[in-house]
């Protein structure tokens, strides 16, 4: 990798005035300013420097440590402090040309970044070389440094490839027959236990599948909230772009938001054209709404907890008050599956309970210990289901450095997954909810602080009401006769259909 800088200082007058204290700046430089902080040999390098009658020009080579946008303000400071001795100022950096070069293995399918003027990829040397257009604002603000990791990731990610997620089995089941082999959705409709919203990925739950959602949602209570201590919460469910920045989603989920748009105003009369159209045609004018509505300003509840941490956002929280454990289940999540959706299982309109628990580092571990062994009580014990834990983790995950690396094994998701009969033997298996230990990231990233000054670290889990429906039926069949015991109690009666003529 290396960063190239070529331009110049302005100055208030002809600096050559102060030439010897310029110069011996220049020959210390690489030695000592430019050195501070980088391993032996490793700091940026002046290629050339010379005056003219109103600037300085300077042209700089480094690798990845002191960059060289780094390099030119150290210099600067140091030249501003000898030329005002000769109360000559400087004006402001000039840049001429600022590129980076990095190898890579192939090109990049986007060049629109911002900050970049041109990508070129040498097929031969196989790099990559970017020119920004960049000035002194944002050589301070870091923007070249930004746009090399965005470059860095998109390799990464590039060479993940397909496997986006590393996965190792950690636990399964025993293998066992399955008795019922048809997909449980299909049955269902059969059954008029739901039907189709009128949106795509959207369902009715009539009365069945109402109750075995609240069935599981009260297993989940006597089972897991009550006994480990969990407490309720409302979380907000029109998710603000400020949330996504801080928990980290900004930087990706644009695909697969539901994006929110209020309208411009409330007055009536702005709208009455809207009004009028429909009253004639019956057809809702689209095109005309779309220019009544403001900018996006966030969208539907997506991994249900970011918002959650706007409530601890900015707080110092008392030891005592560790670990903090609660739940939400207020509201839907919305993801746009496009063509993955199928039966109740992949939607883009979903139940989840969501757990968040926030404390040191072992308070988090610990909880999430209890909480795979409650998971494990229910499944076997209550649900009787075929099941496997696996160890996932995305590959941006990684990129955080919040994934288990060398020193800390513990950071990551837990997916759960279960067979699905109707898919056949080979069928892939469906993630019916997971357990992450996700770091210190959200605490760091909602700057929410531990009293003692110990590091805070959380972790959540996320139910998905549905994925549980669609794996119980699809294992057990629709008929309360064959459901285990244990299930059936907690179920009670079946409720009464609607029958429909
Ligand atoms: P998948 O790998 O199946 O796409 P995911 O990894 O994208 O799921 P997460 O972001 O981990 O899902 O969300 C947590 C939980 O929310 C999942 O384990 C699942 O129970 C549920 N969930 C996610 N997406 C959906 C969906 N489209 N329909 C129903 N439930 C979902
Ligand atoms: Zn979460
Ligand atoms: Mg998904
Ligand atoms: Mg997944
Ligand atoms: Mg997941």
């Amino acid at each position: 990798m290396e960063f190239y800088l070529k331009c110049s200082l302005k100055t208030s007058a002809n600096p050559a005035a102060a030439k010897a204290a310029v110069e011996t700046i220049m020959n210390q430089a690489e030695t000592g300013l430019l050195a501070k902080g980088a391993p032996a040999g490793e700091g940026a390098k002046i290629k050339s420097w010379s005056l003219d009658d109103n600037r300085i020009h300077i042209e700089l080579t480094s690798g990845k440590h002191v960059r060289v946008h780094d390099a030119l303000m150290r210099l600067k400071k140091s030249i501003s402090e000898a030329l005002g001795k000769e109360k000559i100022g400087v004006r402001g950096v000039e840049v001429e040309k600022f590129t980076i070069v990095v190898s890579s293995a192939h090109d990049l399918k986007n060049k629109t970044i911002p900050y970049v003027k041109s990508v070129f990829f040498d097929e031969i040397q196989k790099i990559l070389c970017l020119e920004l257009d960049v000035g002194e604002a944002e050589m301070k603000n870091q923007v070249p440094d930004r746009i090399l990791t965005l470059i860095e990731d998109k390799l990464e990610q590039g060479d993940y490839g397909a496997k986006a997620e590393h996965w190792n089995l950690l636990w399964e089941s025993e293998d066992r027959p399955f008795s019922y082999t048809a997909d449980p959705t299909e049955d269902m409709l059969k059954l008029g236990w739901l039907k189709r919203g009128s949106g795509r990925g959207q369902w009715i739950h009539g009365p069945v599948s109402t109750k075995l959602f609240r069935t599981f949602e009260k297993i989940v209570v006597d089972e897991i909230l009550n006994p480990l201590g969990y407490n309720e919460m409302i979380f907000p469910k029109m998710v603000m772009w400020d949330i996504w920045k801080h928990s980290g989603h900004a930087k990706g989920i644009y695909p697969e938001i539901y994006y929110v748009c209020p309208p411009k105003t409330r007055d009536p009369a702005y709208w009455e054209d809207v009004m009028d159209y429909y009253k004639v045609t019956k057809e809702v004018p689209v095109e005309l709404i779309k220019t009544k509505i403001g900018d996006p300003i966030g969208g539907m509840c997506y991994a249900q907890c970011p918002p959650c941490w706007g409530f601890f956002q900015g707080e110092t929280i008392s030891k005592d008050s560790l670990p903090i454990a609660v739940f939400d289940r207020s509201g839907t999540s919305h993801r746009y599956e496009s063509g993955g959706i199928h039966g109740i299982e992949r939607v883009d309109e979903f139940h989840r309970i969501e757990l968040v628990w926030i404390g040191t580092k072992e308070q988090v571990v610990e909880t999430t210990q209890k909480l795979h062994e409650r998971y494990m009580h229910i499944f076997n014990d209550i649900l009787d289901l075929k099941w496997r834990k696996a160890w996932v983790t995305p590959w941006f995950m990684a990129q955080e450095g919040i994934a288990g690396i060398a020193a800390d094994e513990v950071t990551g998701t837990t997916d759960y997954e279960a067979p699905l009969p109707y898919r056949g033997k080979d069928g892939e298996w469906l993630e019916f909810q997971n357990v992450s230990i996700n770091g210190d990231k959200y605490p760091s990233g909602f700057n929410v602080k531990c009293q003692t000054g110990e590091q805070l670290w959380s972790g959540c889990s996320g139910v998905g009401l549905e994925r549980w429906t669609a794996t119980f039926l699809a294992q057990h069949g629709l008929d309360p006769d064959n459901w285990p015991a244990e299930f059936k109690k907690r179920f009670g009666e079946m409720p009464k259909i609607v029958k429909f003529l």
